[in-house]
């Protein structure tokens, strides 16, 4: 499985925060996100730059149920870039880990362009739709991007899985300029999404990006009942890898 890192850290966003958990993190996405301040994403190791010399690379399944092991933590997070571009390597990776341990709590982290019958096996989906906000302008990726980023079929059997119980789902968006709501609200229409499962987290791959933007994006989840998410892990480790 194409995979960027592997570690141990805690959970730094959404409603687990604060979880110490292992990382998964697959290499290459689908989409390339530039957000409005200009920013490339915060991996943009595995998305814009997979090539990256200090991604693993292709990794055994088993070797990473080893590393896992060697941890032994109850949270395992799936993170990407985007890891539902592996939908069959995800599917063995995710019953060899539930062969691990009983109480394991995985989540996967995922953009919301592709869904699998393996969803149900999850229990929490981060699902983090990318907005108009999100697109490279300009570059050679705009049109690809603006074509893939949005999969309305994805998100509503997403939805589904939540709807019947069968796993959580929480909506977590990189909320980079105040035209992100109107987006964020047409998607909450669409689907039907309680105002309690959607989290704001600024846009920011440094502290200092994140202190600039925190006390705007509190304001608007408290005007508009939504979850404020933080960014834990880069506001204590900084802009690095394997945080
Ligand atoms: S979808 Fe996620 S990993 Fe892919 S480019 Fe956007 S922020 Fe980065």
């Amino acid at each position: 499985m194409k995979i960027s890192e592997l570690f141990y850290s805690i959970q730094g966003e959404g409603k687990r925060t604060g979880n110490p958990s292992f990382f998964i993190r697959t290499n290459h996405c689908n989409l390339r996100c530039q957000f409005a301040s200009g920013n490339l994403c915060d991996t943009s190791y595995t998305s814009w730059f997979p090539d990256n010399e200090y991604n693993l690379g292709d990794i055994p399944i088993e070797d990473i149920i080893n590393e896992y092991n060697n941890i032994g933590c109850d949270d395992i997070v799936i993170t990407g870039g985007e890891p539902t571009i592996f939908p069959h390597e995800l599917r063995i990776l995710i019953e060899k880990l539930r062969e691990t341990r009983d109480n394991l709590f995985i989540t996967l982290e995922t953009n919301g362009t592709n869904f699998g019958d393996y969803f149900k096996e999850i229990d929490l989906i981060s699902v983090s739709p990318k907005l108009s906000s999100s697109t490279p302008y300009k570059t050679s990726y705009e049109k690809m991007h603006e074509n893939s980023r949005f999969n309305k079929d994805s998100l509503f059997n997403i939805n589904q899985l939540k709807n019947y119980g069968i796993c959580d789902v929480q909506w977590k968006f990189v909320f980079s300029r105040n035209e992100d709501l109107e987006e964020i609200y047409k998607l909450k229409e669409l689907f039907n999404i309680k105002h309690h499962d959607i989290y704001l987290m600024p846009e920011g791959i440094n502290k200092k990006d994140l202190d600039r933007n925190r006390e705007h994006i509190i304001e608007i989840c408290k005007n508009h009942n939504f979850r404020y998410s933080d960014r834990i892990h880069i506001i204590t480790y900084g802009n690095k890898r394997g945080i």
